[in-house]
């Protein structure tokens, strides 16, 4: 429609111009007067066409750019001529080259992404903010039973697992990351569930974790069979010992020190023994240790009476509580994790005092065992209830140690659903508490 009216303009302009050149003719002028005007319209119309087919081809240029914006791929604008459409079409086509280019890369990566989540043999499922499945991949259905298209429909009415269903509400509830492990056919899984990034939905995770339960299955029987091999000998070597030490005066006295070695190493090694068959006993342990809601005040006073002894030798003050509430506990566990914490305590303590402290506290009871000793930096406090972690080895062995007593006290812990926490400053004392259940 503009072009057309561009060139009735033009055609206008021309027919003018003719017109002006025909009106000095017709009355017959001067040639002379006739030459510039006829030079001036002549100019008048070549300014006026280029003035129009420059706009005509800037207006050509619309179209593709048209089409272009409606979607379409692989536009290009003519671009050859050095005037103002020759520019804005090369500047267009860069722009399209460069729109094109991103949307490749887009495209190669969530062509990447679909293929990790294809790929994984992790099963991924993700529900939005009513519940419903949105998608779920291919390794979702090889891991738990998924009866025909999830998609749609509440996790539990296609994969009819409660456990999957359960933590995936637990998460959209606490609106954090819930954890469940469950055995499924042949597989041990570990369900892991979180809200997605935009905070509506839910992101189910299965992982498969068959191989390292096995492994796991694998390494505690291997510690389990080779301390028990173990104890058969260090059973023998101490009767012996205790033989020797029964005879000691027929010992000569330069070789007495030998057996007091022997006596000593073997008690350790004893020792270490009994811990680690007890720590790959509770670790295997399939169920809780069975809990019953009685007086933890008999417990605390096996606990004291046995190191009673100890502490005096050491010139330390051993106080028991004042007082002996109920909470929901399995008094042999409770006593083995108290005297793992009283016996540290001792041992760790020059001078002073160790204290049993106990209290009831809204949701349950606490036992704390409070001492006057070396005390230990908080740069250990996390690391503290691993497995053969010291803090000075040389102090922990000479003072006859294992390095396996706080990891039990925190299995034993976990087995009666109670924690243990750690304050402690260095050259003050140490506080470990036990939280257990009302
Ligand atoms: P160990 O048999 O060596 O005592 P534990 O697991 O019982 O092993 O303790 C680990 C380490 O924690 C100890 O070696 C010791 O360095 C430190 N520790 C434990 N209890 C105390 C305490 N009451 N005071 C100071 N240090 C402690």
């Amino acid at each position: 429609m503009t072009v057309r009216l561009n060139s009735i303009r033009l055609n206008l302009a021309i027919a003018l111009g003719l017109a002006l050149l025909a009106i000095p003719l017709a009355f017959g002028p001067p040639p002379l007067v006739v030459l510039p005007l006829v030079l001036l319209v002549v100019a008048l119309i070549r300014a006026l066409v280029m003035h129009t087919s420059r706009r005509t081809r800037l207006i050509n240029l619309l179209g593709p750019v048209s089409r272009a914006a409606a979607g379409e791929t692989h536009v290009h604008l003519p671009a050859g001529a050095d005037d103002e459409a020759g520019h804005v079409a090369a500047a267009v086509n860069a722009l399209l080259d460069k729109v094109r280019q991103q949307a490749l890369a887009a495209h190669a990566e969530r062509d990447l992404d679909l293929a990790l989540v294809r790929e994984t043999p992790n099963g991924l499922l993700v529900t939005d903010a009513q519940g419903l499945v949105r998608r779920a991949n291919p390794a979702l259905a090889r891991l738990l039973p998924v009866r025909g298209d999830p998609v749609g429909r509440r996790p539990i009415d296609s994969i009819p697992v409660a456990d999957f269903q359960e933590v995936i509400d637990e998460a959209r509830e606490t609106r954090g990351v819930c954890e469940r492990t469950l055995t499924q056919g042949r597989f041990d899984l570990l369900i892991r569930a979180m809200p997605t990034a935009d905070g509506a939905g839910c992101l189910g995770v299965v992982l498969d974790i068959t191989s390292i339960r096995a492994a796991e299955r694998a390494r505690r029987d291997f510690v389990a069979n080779v301390s028990h091999e173990i104890r058969t000998p260090i059973t023998a070597i101490v009767g012996y010992v205790e033989a020797l030490e029964a005879d000691r005066e027929r010992i000569p006295e330069d070789l007495q020190f030998m057996l007091d070695v022997v006596r000593r190493n073997a008690d350790r090694l004893r020792l270490l023994i009994d811990d680690v068959l007890h720590l790959s006993t509770l670790e295997s342990r399939q169920t809780d240790l069975e809990l019953r809601r009685e007086s933890v005040g008999p417990v605390v006073q096996a606990v004291i009476e046995r190191f009673e002894g100890v502490a005096r030798q050491k010139g330390l003050q051993l106080i028991g509580p004042a007082v002996a509430p109920e909470a929901m506990i399995n008094a042999d566990g409770l006593e083995h994790a108290l005297s793992n914490l009283v016996d540290n305590a001792v041992k760790y303590t020059q001078a002073g005092s160790v204290r049993v402290e106990v209290a009831e506290q809204p949701g349950g009871v606490t036992i704390a065992v409070v001492d006057t000793g070396v005390g230990i930096d908080a740069t250990h406090h996390g690391r503290i209830f691993e497995r053969f972690y010291r803090l000075d080895s040389g102090r922990a062995r000479s003072a006859g140690g294992t390095g396996l007593g706080l990891a039990l006290v925190k299995h034993l812990c976990s087995a009666m659903h109670a924690q243990v926490h750690l304050e402690s400053e260095p050259g003050v004392g140490s506080r470990f508490t036990l939280s257990l259940p009302a």
